[in-house]
């Protein structure tokens, strides 16, 4: 496995290998890597014919209040298991090497970014399509995987790459949970013992609302008020939004039918978690 770290040898080694005709697959994380982003790996490399992960903590997608400066940094680690699962290529620039005269140019997904995470966190979504936008050009890959639990975040870069004409096909993975169902997330490492058993209930008020949709009720305001009960058995759960809408506009819909993004955000103690069910086209739930 190959470590990079600047850009010019990353689109270096990208050229050379599309001109042989290689695929390039890409998964970019920010690290502390977990089970997760591992089965993003595996996904990547049942279609593409070698495997590029990035690592990096992007600085323009944290909020001045958030936990950038506090973020579980664990590259050594990170690496060995990237070299366990076969990637061929591990992009890890530093932040001088991606911003090295900061950034005055803006890549913003109008109206979506504002919706659902972007309500609370104003400029989260320009500094994703942001990073993400520069790691295309850099990379180059023919295939990203991205993971359903940032249902959002996959939304609006698929909109990002078809109104750029990014010629990179996406590819959404669903959420990988731990045994009770909580969402595996980088920042769970921060829950203490008591507040990873309050930080379940995320998960539990979700799937409660998707056993229900999966029984047949359909009404956004039924299942709505039956997640916010089970999120009200935990009081230190502090709930950011709960709400359903339609995957294309992110506006609230009355019904769960095909494409429904059902999402919600919760905070315990100090930190934040997300998590969601959704309703594919073919009408097929998956939570
Ligand atoms: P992050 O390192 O948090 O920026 O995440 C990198 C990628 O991993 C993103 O595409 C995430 O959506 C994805 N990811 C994070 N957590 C999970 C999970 N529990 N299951 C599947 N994908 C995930």
């Amino acid at each position: 496995m190959r470590m990079i770290t600047t850009v010019a040898e990353m689109r270096q080694w990208s050229d050379h290998e599309r001109r042989r005709g290689t695929r390039i697959g890409f998964v970019p994380t920010m690290g502390a890597l977990h089970a997760g982003h591992l089965s993003l790996i595996t996904r990547a490399k049942t279609n593409a014919d070698v495997v590029v992960a990035s690592i990096f903590v992007n600085p323009t997608q944290f909020g001045p209040r958030e936990d950038f400066a506090s973020y579980p940094r664990t590259l050594e680690r990170d690496v060995d298991l990237l070299a366990q699962e076969g990637v061929a290529v591990v992009f890890a620039p530093p932040t001088g090497e991606m911003y090295p005269s900061g950034c005055i140019t803006a890549v913003r997904v109008e109206g979506l970014s504002a919706r659902l995470e972007g309500a609370i966190r104003p400029s989260h979504f320009a500094g994703v399509t942001l990073v993400v936008a520069k790691l295309f050009h850099i990379v180059q890959p023919h295939v990203a995987v991205f993971g359903r639990k940032d249902a959002q975040q996959a939304i609006i870069l698929q909109r990002m790459v078809r109104d750029l004409d990014f010629g990179v096909e996406l590819d959404v993975a669903p959420t990988v949970r731990e045994a009770d169902g909580l969402a595996m997330s980088s920042r769970n490492v921060y829950l203490s013992i008591a507040e990873r058993k309050q930080a379940v209930v995320l998960a539990r008020a979700l799937q409660t609302g998707f056993r229900t949709w999966n029984e047949g009720e359909r009404k956004s305001a039924v299942l709505r008020a039956l997640m916010m009960n089970v999120l009200a058995e935990e009081p230190a759960a502090r709930l950011d939004y709960l709400e359903i809408v339609s995957q294309r506009t992110l506006e609230p819909v009355a019904m769960v039918r095909s494409g429904t993004l059902v999402a919600g955000a919760i905070r315990v103690g100090k930190t934040r978690l997300i998590d969601n069910w959704w309703v594919r086209e073919d009408g097929t739930g998956e939570f």
